[in-house]
């Protein structure tokens, strides 16, 4: 029997410290114990966002959810709100903020291309009526990383637009300075960063965001943020919550603040440079720029005469090593690496000498080895 390696950005591998938590015996959500967990993942997460001044609440949900919260607590419809789009998600931030009758301005990016913090400053100055500026930090489907601090320092001069982050593969591998950057909402999932299974989310709302959130008229219910504060005044949740998730978030990020944010986030960059320079040894060119790459995962473009397709599928059959595809356009021209969570420098070796070998059986033209070598030498500073 072949050892599976999960190395795409989300869902990712779960520690067995959370693993085996999650298999014990049900608890009710009403009790002191469970009040206790809810207050350890309310301080962890804060202490993971980098926030002292925000609020930060726990949704049983996928991301969306919390994309859709940020939305919906933040904005009346016909409000006018700026999208930075390169890559799958913006799209998706700007479906849903669509469908809540939001008048959305979109700044469009090619998916190699990073949002450029003087486009977002032109906007507003033309159009200083804006409610919100919504961007990526880490685009998932392609990689790339938006400079989310400069943003901020442009959105902060405005006194009635909150920026909100799409931090979900950000969190937890690059850094995400909550307060210090003047991030109004941001948001992550729990498959990602966080190591666990999916179906839980968390946002960070400033107060800058109350603001918006008082103002809002928008239709709310499950993800109305006032609902899940006033609980948290008791250390519970409103609605009955994802226990077992909420019981491993509280182990995970005892994990995850015994190694310390600072390292977390140079552990990620280390295995991101080593799988950049892995591919790179085996000839093979990278998909997001070199202005903006993140931690979270690495693109790769599927070389001139290999099916992309029959690569992920023979490293995941084969070699045991599930990879991602691309998305969209790039669905069989590019496939993913990921490295996020919880990851040690092996799992990318093991991952490079898979590529190497289905490479291999592809008919690639390279000298196997190199990529292993070029990822160990990273490794080994
Ligand atoms: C995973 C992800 C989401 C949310 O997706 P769900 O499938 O709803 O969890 C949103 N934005 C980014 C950047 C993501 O990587």
């Amino acid at each position: 029997m072949q050892k599976k390696y999960l190395m795409t950005p989300g869902p990712t591998p779960v520690p067995s410290e959370v693993l085996i938590t999650q298999a014990r015996p049900m608890i009710h959500h009403r009790t002191p114990e469970f009040d206790q967990v809810v207050r350890n993942c309310i301080e962890g997460l804060k202490y993971i966002f980098q926030t002292e001044q925000s609020d930060v609440l726990i949704f049983s949900c996928s991301g969306t959810g919390a994309m859709e919260s940020s939305i919906v607590n933040c904005f009346s419809a016909g409000d006018e709100i700026l999208i930075a789009i390169n890559g799958k998600f913006g799209q998706r931030m700007e479906l849903i903020a669509k469908a809540y009758g939001l008048k959305v301005s979109t700044l469009e990016y090619g998916w190699q291309e990073v949002v450029d913090p003087s486009d977002i400053a032109a906007h507003l100055e033309a159009n200083p009526q804006t409610r919100g500026v919504v961007v990526t930090q880490s685009e998932t489907s392609s990689g790339v990383l938006n400079d989310i601090e400069a943003i901020g320092k442009v959105v902060k001069n405005y006194e009635d637009c909150v920026f909100i982050v799409d931090s979900i593969t950000g969190i937890g591998a690059v850094e995400c300075k909550t307060d210090e950057w003047g991030l109004d909402v941001v948001m992550t999932g729990s498959q990602k960063g966080l190591m666990l299974p999916p179906g839980l989310a968390a946002v960070s709302i400033s107060p800058k965001a109350w603001r918006a959130y008082e103002r809002s008229a928008l239709p709310k219910f499950y993800f109305d943020w006032k609902k899940y504060l006033k609980s948290l005044a008791q250390d519970t949740t409103p609605f009955t919550p994802a226990v077992s998730l909420m019981i491993g978030l509280d182990v995970a990020l005892k994990l995850m603040r015994e190694e310390g944010i600072e390292k977390i986030i140079a552990r990620h960059a280390r295995l991101a440079e080593a799988t950049r320079k892995g591919v790179e040894a085996l000839g093979l060119e990278l998909f997001a720029p070199e202005e903006g790459r993140g931690n979270a995962v690495t693109p790769v473009w599927v070389p001139e005469g290999i099916d992309g397709k029959q690569l992920v599928k023979i490293m995941k059959g084969k070699h045991g090593v599930t990879i991602a595809g691309g998305q969209d356009d790039y669905a069989g021209r590019i496939f993913r690496i990921g490295h996020l969570g919880h990851f040690g420098d092996f799992d990318i070796i093991v991952t490079l000498s898979a590529l190497e070998m289905a490479l291999v059986e592809l008919g690639y033209d390279f000298e196997p080895g190199r990529g292993v070598k070029a990822a160990e030498a990273v490794f080994m500073v």
